[in-house]
């Protein structure tokens, strides 16, 4: 009779990516809206305002100032695709680890495109949508939701890489066992130097991320050795 062996590498299944989305998977969702509709304020993103709160905050203000509402925001997010490459790369990185995006955007906005990219799993916020479709508010999830999540991830057993481009990325890269830049503006580059960065191409995000879990798996087994 044949017996069954368990034979599937512990380490292998307990590997994690948390990816942020737009700049990394999407594009910038606001900054869309913004060329849309005309309105250069609301190009004013994460990649250059640190604060989250006042971003949006400035963002609500300005689409009230011109009567626009989730409707409109909608209208131009049907028409936005991935960036050229972001669904193979999603695609092949899901065929080896688990994957999380984990994202300040709001799940009201982002559902076209997660449509897109087959539904991974996103963990992000949700607005506050008046029956005219005006916006009168968010609800952030909880504060700081990148960093708490990875961290819970990793109570959960998981070795977990992050990879993100900017300032509100920052948290969960530096509580990752990994955290990786990528296509970050200057700003980002030169505050968070502790961060390796992939400039451009998926393929070299990729290696980066590989790269990055067998090194853990490296030091945990030497640290295990002693
Ligand atoms: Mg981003």
């Amino acid at each position: 009779m044949l017996e069954f062996v368990y034979c599937i590498p512990l380490e292998a299944k307990m590997e994690l990516v948390c990816l942020d989305l737009e700049g990394v998977l999407i594009p910038e969702m606001w900054v869309a809206f913004a060329e849309a509709v005309g309105i250069p304020e609301l190009k004013r993103t994460t990649r250059n305002e640190p604060d989250y709160d006042r971003l949006m905050r400035f963002r609500l203000e300005i689409l009230k100032q011109h009567g626009l509402g989730l409707r409109e925001i909608e209208r131009v997010v049907a028409t936005l695709e991935p960036l050229p490459g972001a669904k193979t790369f999603l695609d092949g990185l899901r065929e080896r680890y688990q994957v999380i995006i984990l994202s300040d955007t709001f799940q009201e906005l982002a559902r076209p495109l997660m449509r897109q990219l087959g539904w991974p799993t996103l963990f992000c916020h949700n607005l506050v949508v008046a029956p005219d479709g005006t916006i009168t508010g968010y609800r952030l999830r909880m504060k700081d939701q990148k960093r708490e999540a990875v961290k819970r991830f990793k109570e959960l057993n998981f070795r977990v890489v992050a990879a993100g481009d900017s300032y509100n990325d920052t948290t969960m890269l530096a509580e990752a066992d990994a955290g990786i830049l990528f296509r970050a503006p200057q700003v980002v580059v030169e505050a968070f130097p502790q961060f390796p960065l992939v400039p451009e191409a998926y393929s070299e995000l990729r290696a980066a991320i590989d790269d990055a879990f067998a090194r853990i798996a490296q030091e945990r087994q030497e640290a295990a050795a002693r």
